[in-house]
């Protein structure tokens, strides 16, 4: 079998597979939720995307169940929503969440979006009080522009924040043009969600084209065009098993000059933003 690529996380010190799993809607698909996170880190993932917002709780249960017995050398990510964001707030809603996930450690722990009400400096607070108790071992954010991740970096110090979670997929691009190479410099890694533009991508047919010729399945040739970068990794998610190992096995993808070529000549990048999804 492959190697799956594991890079640095931002200046954390823990390597993450450039593939990580997606878990949002999960809940909707109990019946084979479970078995898929436990393909995707049998095919090589390691690490699990979450939040608390995600089935109000339930998709943090659902992860919990699927890692019973194998907490060790995986790594889990987990968001607090801005109406949480304040400093009590931000403490009792980790708790929650290692309690969902029967763990005591976040390895990550994130701002899910910014929303204005709570000052960013409270928040970051009660994310030190986490880091101070062992109950998170590296914190970031989400849903930053640059102008929020300069006031970040601002109140937080360099290499503090871990990462930026942003929306990133051959479609939509714009992350190129400021936050990419803003993060690059900086050591912030930059996790792509919704990678296959909501599983729009496995469906596209000049997609499809070009991975037919290069015998990939068209999510594997989207995602490897997005972890190609210094820094960058992407949590596709899948409920399907199948799904779930076809995305991790793109983390062994090389792509050449060639299929870069082609990939950026069919999905252009474009600066146009659209507002974020959560
Ligand atoms: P996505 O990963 O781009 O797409 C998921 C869809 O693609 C599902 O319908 C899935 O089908 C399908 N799919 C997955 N792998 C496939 C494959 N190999 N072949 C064919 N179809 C495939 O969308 P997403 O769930 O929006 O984003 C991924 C993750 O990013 C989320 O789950 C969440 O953890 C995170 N996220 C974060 C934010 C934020 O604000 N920070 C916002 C959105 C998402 P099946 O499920 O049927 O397998």
């Amino acid at each position: 079998m492959a190697k799956i690529e594991q890079r640095l996380f931002g200046a954390t010190g823990m390597m993450f597979s450039t593939i990580g799993l997606g878990t949002w809607q999960l809940e909707a698909e109990q019946c084979c939720a479970a078995v898929a996170l436990q393909r995707g880190l049998d095919a090589g993932a390691n690490h699990i995307d979450t939040a608390e917002l995600y089935g109000d709780g339930e998709v943090e249960r659902i992860v919990g169940q699927a890692i019973r017995g194998r907490r060790q050398g995986l790594y889990l990510v987990s968001k607090v929503v801005p109406a949480h964001a304040a400093y009590a707030q931000t403490i009792a809603a980790c708790e929650r969440s290692l309690k969902n996930l029967r763990t005591d450690c976040l390895d990550v722990y994130l701002l899910h979006w910014r929303e204005g009400k709570t000052p960013l400096e409270e928040t970051f607070r009660a994310f030190d009080a986490l880091l101070r108790d062992g109950k998170i071992r590296a914190f970031g954010v989400s849903n930053f522009s640059v102008k929020d991740l300069e006031e970040a970096l601002r109140i937080a110090g360099p290499g503090k924040i871990a990462c930026n979670q942003v929306l990133y997929h051959l479609q939509q691009r714009a992350v190129e043009f400021d936050v990419l190479p803003w993060c690059q410099k900086r050591d912030i890694a930059v996790v792509a969600y919704s990678p296959l533009g909501q599983g729009k991508l496995a469906a596209n047919r000049r997609l499809a084209k070009l991975a037919s010729a290069r015998n990939v399945s068209p999510s594997q040739l989207a995602l490897a065009f997005l972890v190609r970068q210094q820094g960058v990794f992407a949590i596709p998610k899948a409920a399907y098993a199948e799904h779930a190992a076809d995305n991790v096995r793109s983390g062994a993808l090389k792509l050449t000059d060639q299929d870069i070529a082609l990939i950026d000549q069919a999905f252009p990048a474009k600066p146009k933003r659209r507002l974020p999804m959560i």
